[in-house]
Formats: structure tokens, sequence, C-alpha cells
């Protein structure tokens, strides 16, 4: 038996450091691997089920070609060859942009980026912009601080007060809570603030459950509060930000029971909220997703970013406005990794807004669309659109594990390797600053192939000279991509396999005062709600919130694999739900949106605020599809889909 070092490549804050018993070329064991200090010797439950997918008898081990509306499995060589043939003929007939690219980070690794590098060498691709998770809170941090760095877990442990805004780490980011737990135990104040009374938020000292689309008015009325009392960092916002006169002068005019009012605390709770944050220096925001799924959502983390700075927590140990964290990133070239100069051409879409490009622009131009790492058919918003406009797409290949609604959809499904059947690096671009070797564990099942081998094979049969030349292996190109990393470690490739490497000097960002603005300084957001996007209008018709969650048994789609055929999703809400709408827990009900309906099963759960419904996402069409009944639309900043923005009703 031998122990094999790797990792878990989904797109989870943690990055799990995996070690796999492997005997006879089969693995018998998978768990954590406690030699990596942040991820410390255990999975959460996703992790562990990769080998119940390694092994599924559901994967895909073949091309499959759709012939006549029916699947017909066909060998590799058929499959490149027609691929390929018919990508010279869209490229000669039309241009290079005529082709789409869609992914998401369903499996990352450097490797997996080869996609990217084949696209731009082939002339460039009609590339997305803008995000399904992360966007508007990641470009609102680059506004503000100039980029989007995040404190090391360790140095929580020195905070007086955690705010937890927006994210569930029981679910999320397992590995945070260890260190929330040890704050606690040290007497640190653990608050969370949320639509939902979480996991997290049961094992809080303090909770703030607000209202849906109010995450900014709380950080404006929290600011309101600091500035009339003067309770603020002059220091700070004297000499190391710009815009605080405009900004102090907006929050001034305000009212404050206006904006309290929005929010669903009361004065006194932002009171005690204040005092929790701005009394107990050194205090630290962890900021999740949720406020930046709205909208919004831009607004919402700018205004909260602007705490940190209000408060004087930023760059000092204990506080910090921590988000997602890309510093490991700089020990990756992006431009090997991509072959982005390669590129004749800038044509993009906002990914959000996927259909209506399609029912415009795209309309006539998008002549094929290749899709991988994603099954965007149920993790986009708007799904019914969304079918239509990808149906409409004549040439579309999809690369999967599986048979998910996006294959299914599709003209050619390429089955590819899994993360046991890889050697690759893998990073988390969102926690914390690990790259992790992951080795082999097994040979790839028979039948499939790993994206690197997929795009070589197609550069091949297209003549692809310059692609071929460039990127002749994985070894050329994982040391092309991971230049950066070897340099400033002054190491081989060889010599980092089996390797976990932390990228120092970013426990504590903007230790230096020194941001990456064009100021240099922190950038106050001046707000103005008066221009900002509310769901008033169609509350008229449809009162309630409809929230999606991550379960916590899959990563978005990926494991709603083995949900049954037909088994209705869970839609929650609480008592004051069941008796407006007289429901009771465990009925049927159809939920509806403006852009579509559902079939659901109601649960009580007396954690979830007034007038909200919460379902988990990644439901697949056989079970609905949660997103028929939210909204296309972007963010103000960042190109971040409005999920939040999704209001419902019940018919019985
Ligand atoms: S999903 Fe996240 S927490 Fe779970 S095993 Fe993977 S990296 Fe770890």
């Amino acid at each position: 038996m031998k122990i094999v070092k790797t990792s878990c490549p989904l797109d989870c804050w943690d990055i799990c450091a995996i070690e796999a018993a492997v005997e006879n070329d089969c693995i018998v064991e998978v768990r954590g691997d406690a030699e990596q200090p942040i991820t410390n010797g255990f999975l959460c439950v996703k992790g562990v089920k990769h080998l119940e997918r390694l092994r599924s008898p559901e994967r895909l081990t073949s091309p499959m070609k759709k012939v006549k509306g029916e699947w017909v499995a066909i060998p590799w060589d058929q499959a490149i060859s027609e691929i390929g043939d018919k990508l010279i003929e869209i490229k000669n007939e039309s241009n290079s942009d005529a082709i789409m690219y869609y992914a998401e980070s369903g499996h990352n690794g450097i490797l997996k980026n080869i996609d990217q590098a084949f696209f731009n060498t082939y002339g460039g691709v009609t590339m997305p912009q803008g995000n399904l998770c992360f966007g508007a809170g990641f470009a609102a941090q680059c506004e503000d601080f100039g980029n989007a760095l995040s404190h090391d877990p360790e140095d929580h442990l020195n905070s007086k007060t955690i705010i937890i805004w927006g994210r569930n780490p029981v679910t999320t980011n397992l590995h945070l809570v260890p260190y929330l737990k040890k704050a606690k135990e040290q007497g640190t104040n653990i608050v969370v603030i949320d639509l939902i009374e979480t996991e997290t938020a049961q094992m809080a000292t303090h909770f703030f459950q607000i209202k849906p689309e109010s995450d900014g008015f709380l950080a404006m009325a929290m600011a309101k509060i600091m500035l009339e009392s003067g309770n603020y960092s002059t220091d700070f916002v004297n000499h190391n930000a710009e815009n605080f006169a405009a900004y102090k002068e907006k929050i001034d005019a305000m009212d404050l029971d206006s904006i309290v009012a929005k929010t669903g605390l009361t004065v006194d709770q932002i009171r005690q909220l204040v005092a929790l944050y701005a009394d107990q220096k050194p205090a630290a925001i962890i900021l999740g997703y949720g406020p930046q799924r709205y909208r919004n959502g831009g607004n919402n983390v700018r205004l909260i970013n602007a705490l940190g700075a209000l408060s004087g927590n930023i760059g000092i140990a204990g506080g910090g406005v921590t988000y997602a964290n890309i510093f490991v990133l700089q020990w990756v070239d992006g431009d090997f990794l991509s072959n982005s100069q390669a590129a004749k051409t800038d044509s993009a879409y906002i990914k959000p807004l996927f259909p209506e490009y399609m029912s415009a622009a795209g309309k006539e131009k998008i002549k094929g669309i290749f899709v991988t790492k994603s099954n965007p058919i149920v993790q986009m918003p708007n799904t019914n659109k969304v079918i239509e406009a990808f149906t409409k797409i004549p040439f579309k290949v999809v690369l999967d594990h599986f048979m998910t609604d996006t294959a299914q959809l599709a003209d050619y499904v390429l089955p590819c390797t899994h993360i046991y059947e890889e050697e690759d690096f893998l990073h988390s671009a969102m926690w914390n600053s690990y790259f992790i070797y992951t080795q082999r564990a097994v040979a790839p099942r028979a039948g499939v192939k790993s994206e690197f081998e997929i795009y070589t094979l197609l550069a091949k049969h297209m003549q692809m000279s310059e692609f071929l030349e460039k990127y002749p292996n994985e070894k050329t190109y994982l040391e092309g991509a991971l230049a950066p990393l070897l340099k400033d470690i002054n190491m081989t490739l060889d010599e980092i396999q089996g390797k976990r490497m932390k990228k120092e000097g970013n426990d504590i960002p903007w230790q230096d005062k020194k941001f990456g603005t064009p100021s240099g300084k922190f950038e106050f957001i001046v707000p103005d709600p008066g221009s900002w996007f509310f769901d008033e209008e169609i509350k008229a018709s449809y009162p309630l919130h409809f929230i999606t969650i991550q379960p916590p048994d899959s990563l978005h789609s990926q494991h709603f694999l083995d949900r049954v055929e037909g088994q209705l999703p869970f839609v929650y809400g609480n008592q004051q739900v069941a008796k407006d709408w007289r429901i009771q827990d465990g009925d049927e009900i159809t939920v509806a949106s403006p852009e579509g309906k559902i079939k659901t099963l109601f649960k009580l759960n007396e954690g979830i605020g007034e007038n909200i419904l919460v379902a988990y996402n990644g439901w697949w069409l056989k079970n609905q599809g949660v997103n028929r009944l939210t909204s296309s639309g972007a963010s103000d900043l960042g190109g971040q889909a409005i999920f939040n923005n999704c209001m419902c009703k019940i018919n019985k």
C-alpha cells in the first residue's frame, strides 16, 4: 500500500490537502492530510464524496455524440477530428470569436487552464466576464484597497471581535470554524450578521438577523453612529484614506431612523453592534458572498469595507475586511497560462447576462460554444432563458465527468479525468495562501482523457503549431505557468512535487498603508442609495424573497447527480410565512417568480427571517431546477449574478 498526496479541487474556500491510501491501483481510503496546517487533517462530506464520483458507474467513459436526438458513443479519433474540423470551419467562415467559451471552477488545477491557452492561440474566442460567485465583492475590494487580500486565518486569533457577515463557514468554509471556536474560547466576540440563523450563527456570541437587500444600509447606520459619536479613527481617515470628507457628508445627511428601518434591526441593536465592533479594537470583518449577490452588491461591500477604514482596523493584526484572497496568484504567470497575447479579439459577454447576449449581439455571431468545469444550465440564473439561448447555438461541446443537464443539451460530450487520476497543482484564490501539489493516485479510467491531452489532440488535428511548440507537454506548461513560484523559492518543478507551499508576506494585508488604488490610499465610497435598485415594484405581486444558499453536501450542482429523479427541492420558511400563505410543513407548493415556477416541498425553519423562502442551489432539472426562479442581471460592480434579487409567491 502507498500513500498518495493529493487535494480537493472543488470551488471551495479551503482546498483541503488529502492523503489517499492506494493498493493495486485502487484507492482504499481517503482522509485529510494532517500535515497541512490550515485544513488540518479533516475533510467535509463533499471531499469524502470524491471517491464515489471517481468510481461512479454513471461516469462517462467515451466521447458522446448526439445523432438525431440520441446519444451515441464514438471513438476519440472521430470526436477529435469532427470537433477540430468544425472549429476550423467556423473560424474560416466567420471568425474565431464565433466560438463562445464558458467555464467555472468546478474542478480547479493549473493544468485545467490549458483550454484558455488553446482558444487564445486559435485566435481568441468570445470570453465570459463577470461572475456567478464573488465578482461584485472582488471588484469592490479592488476599488477600495486596490486588491482583494485576506488576513491569514491565524491572525483572526488576535481579534477582540470577529464579525462574520453573510458567510456560513460551517457549510462553506469548514476550516475557519476551529479558528472561530478557539477565538471564542479566548473571549473574542463572534458576531454573525445574516438573513438566516445559520449553524455559524448558532455558535456565535451575538447574532444580528437582517432583512434582504439591507447590508449596505446596516453599514451606513453603523457608520452614522460612529461618526456622530466621534468613535472613529481620525488618524486613518486623515492620513491613509481618500474621499473621506465626501463619504462623511453623505452619511451625515442621512436620517438614522430611515436607514435603520431598512435593516430589520432597532437603533439599540445597531448601537450594540457598533460597540462590539468599534470599541473592541482590533476587530475583523469576514465577509461572505451573500451581501454582494444583489444588484447593489458592489455598493454593499464598499460600505462594509468603509467600516474597516473608519474604525482604523485596516493593516493591523486582528483587523481587516477579509473577503477573497488572490495573493497566491502572484505565483502564477497568467500570460503563459492563457497565452492571452495570442488572441486577436477582445469579444466578451457578461456571464450572468448570457441569455440577453445571445438574443442580441450573439444571436447571429455565435456559432459554437465550449463548456468546461461547469453546469451552467442549472447554475446560471434564469434557467428557462438560459436553456432557450443555449439550445439555439448550433455547435455545442461540453467536457465533464457526467451527463449533466448542460451536457444533455450539447452535441458532443468529452469525458475527462478526475483529480485522483491527475498530477497537478492547486491553490485557493479565495482564502488561504497555499499552493498544493497533487500526485496522481490511480491510472485514468479507460476511455477518459485529461483536458491537456484533449486540447493537444485538437491542436494536432488542427495543425496549431504555435500551440504545440509553446505547450509540448504538461511539464513545460507547469514550468511556464509556475515560473514566478519556482523563481521565488529557487526550486525546480521536480523539487516541489509532493510539497504544500505557502506564499509568505500577506498575513496582515496593507500593514504599510500603501494601497493598490490610483490614489495609493484607501478609497471611501461616496454612497448614493437614491440611485440603487430595489425590488419594490415587483414586491406588490411577489412579496417573498427567494434566497438560494450553498447546500452542505454538494458544491453547487456537482453532487446532485445522486438525487432521485422527480424528488422535489425543499424550500424553507418560518411559521409566519406558513401562516400567511396557509401552508404546513411538508406541503407540496408551487413557488412562482416573474421568471418561472417550480414545484417544491415546504419545510418549516424558524431560523429564516420574515417573508423569505430559502432553497439550496444546485438542484438539477430532474428536480425542477431552482434557478428557474432567479433573474438574469448583473451587479453594479464586477458583473456579479444577482441571485438574491429574486422575489416570489406561493401557490399551494
Ligand atoms: S469542499 Fe472544501 S472543505 Fe470540503 S473537502 Fe473540498 S476543500 Fe475541503
